[in-house]
């Protein structure tokens, strides 16, 4: 069969459907292919932690209601602990009062949630198999692609029926996680990227684990022996489904069926407990940055692009602010607004934030080996005295792993061809702290607004002139250059004290995707060079 599209998405994992979502939802056609069944990888529960700025996507796209029902109650608590055992002793508790359910915090209507990939990844595909132009097919694999000035066509086969499908489509995205065939085929990170370790995780179902020990409920339980963190125990539903993550090097493990996991998460809880074993899956912990995001028509996201090790929960998080800058810069290029240097502002804006993201969860997973301390599990004085220097140590050198607000809505696109610098000093930048700014190129602020809705729910399908104050100009130079670009665009004018203060300026142009494109006091000399400049018309 000979079919066309737009679009073809390579992959049906969280990222690639996130892409179809945000494709659809901004009109554009596309069609996905999944070598899987549409169950995927249901027995190796992956992420978990679904981070403020994928929370404030799925608000966008509707979904941010389901997301928090399908994953951990609210009520659950969030907090991590560091122990010898859940019965042994407690080294480091950090409480996370501000993560899950429906709680305020200044800086985001979302707090950030856990939902795992095996109750995530279906909440977006049924999100986006609502749109009718929005086609997912399952247990289809891609196999080969070649492209030209025009186009791309790829080859695919429909491995139920085993017929082969000739797929012609103006862009070829790439979601096709860290073995991809499309990286492959465009001859790029022929070693697939660092090897950091090859974990093995347990998936297993327990009653009420929490009644076998005394440290109460939490969600990430550290297991420490007298050399470092050697396992980490994930509640996945703050019920009954629990994951280990067994560190370590291949030679450390059994093949997985010769694993002794009975003896293994005996020793994690304590104490003997009954459970019903699910799956055992080993993989692999790498470190990738792509060099390229674009490869002419064909552009990489997700892990097709960058790996990290889950330290810190960044892969899957990093790969969906991926799917929304690709998705929405697709979506202008289809539409004919988008200027010639347009699509390649996703390399300039996306790449950063993984270099960044990526380093920050190697130094993470670096910080959870110490030096060997003999006494940690020996009784008090000698055993206690260790426990509690190396409690305030880990506090310290692991803290920002587990709150860091700054990875997840502070990256910014300070450098991108897209965006209009005002000369102002750049705001520091931070793993832990998110301060909110307008300065070009940061997300553009979160406020509560007197109608109860949050500033981000103005931006989404255009850009939006944001004026704030009814004394600031009209922003007709811009609306008029705008709309001979033929790109969508909206004035709101907002006078309400906490939104004028935390846009700092009187004028705010924010993208479709919510990061400040231009800001200032009055208007521009040129609006038509801003506009020009924001919607890539301008040579890089
Ligand atoms: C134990 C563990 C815990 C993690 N925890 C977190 C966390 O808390 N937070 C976080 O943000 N990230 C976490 N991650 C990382 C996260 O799982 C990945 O970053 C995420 O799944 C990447 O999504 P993706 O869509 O890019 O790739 P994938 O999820 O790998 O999906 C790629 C898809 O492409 C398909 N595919 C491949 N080849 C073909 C082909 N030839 N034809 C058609 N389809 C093909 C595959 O079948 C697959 O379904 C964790 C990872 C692990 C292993």
């Amino acid at each position: 069969m000979n079919i066309e599209t737009p679009v073809l998405i390579v992959g049906g994992g969280p990222v690639g459907l996130a892409l179809a979502l945000e494709l659809g939802w901004r009109g554009a056609a596309c069609l996905l292919v999944e070598a899987l069944d549409r169950d995927g990888y249901k027995t190796h529960p992956r992420a978990n932690l679904v981070n403020s700025r994928t929370m404030e996507f799925c608000r966008r796209w509707g979904i941010a209601g389901r997301v928090k029902e399908a994953g951990t109650p609210p009520g659950y608590p969030h907090t991590a602990m560091y122990v010898t055992s859940l019965r042994g002793h407690l080294i480091a508790r950090i409480d996370r009062p501000q993560h899950g359910g429906g709680r305020q915090i200044a800086f985001t209507p979302e707090p950030p949630q856990r939902c795992n990939q095996i109750w995530f990844d279906p909440v977006l595909r049924e999100r986006a198999e609502g749109f009718s132009n929005v086609r997912l097919r399952y247990r289809w694999r891609f196999d080969s692609f070649v492209q030209d000035a025009e186009s791309v066509t790829s080859s695919v086969t429909d491995t139920t029926t085993g017929e082969s499908h000739t797929i012609r489509s103006a862009y070829l995205a790439a979601c096709c996680g860290g073995r991809s065939p499309i990286r492959r085929i465009l001859g790029v990170d022929k070693n697939e990227g660092e090897v950091l370790g090859a974990p093995l995780s347990i998936y297993f179902r327990a009653e009420n684990l929490w009644d076998y020990h005394d440290k109460g409920k939490g969600v990430l339980h550290f297991i420490v022996g007298p050399a470092g963190v050697w396992a980490t125990l994930n509640s996945l539903n703050g019920g009954d489904l629990w994951r280990v993550t067994l560190h370590g090097g291949a030679k450390e493990h059994a093949p997985a069926k010769a694993v002794d996991h009975k003896s293994i998460l005996t020793r994690i809880v304590g104490v003997d407990f009954p459970y019903e074993l699910i799956a055992i899956s080993p993989w692999v912990r790498r470190k990738l940055v792509t060099a390229a995001y674009r490869h002419g028509r064909v552009f990489l996201a997700g892990d097709c692009a960058h790996q990290n090790t889950p330290t810190g929960g960044y892969g899957m998080n990093t790969g969906m602010g991926d799917a929304v800058d690709l998705g929405w810069k697709l979506a202008a290029a289809l539409a004919g607004w988008a200027g010639p240097g347009f699509l390649d502002s996703y390399d300039a804006e996306r790449r950063p934030v993984a270099l960044r993201n990526v380093e920050e969860a190697t130094r993470n997973f670096h910080m959870r080996s110490f030096a060997p301390i003999p006494e940690l599990v020996e009784a008090a004085p000698a055993g206690e005295a260790a426990r509690k220097r190396l409690g305030d140590e880990i506090v310290k050198r692991t803290g920002r792993e587990l709150l860091s607000d700054g990875i997840a809505l502070g990256y910014r696109y300070d450098g991108s061809p897209i965006v209009c610098p005002d000369g102002s000093e750049p705001p520091p930048v931070s793993v832990t702290e998110y301060v909110q700014t307008s300065f070009p190129g940061a997300r553009a602020p979160h406020v509560r607004l007197a109608d109860g809705r949050s500033t981000l729910d103005l931006f989404g399908k255009a850009y939006v002139m944001l004026r704030l104050s009814r004394d600031t100009p009209e922003a007709a130079s811009f609306e008029e250059a705008a709309r001979r670009r033929g790109a969508p665009f909206e004035v709101a004018t907002i006078d309400e004290p906490a939104v004028v203060s935390a846009y700092e300026k009187k004028l705010v142009l924010v993208r479709p995707d919510g990061h400040v494109a231009w800001r200032g006091d009055s208007l521009p000399a040129d609006a038509d060079a801003v506009v020009a400049r924001a919607t890539g018309a301008l040579p890089n």
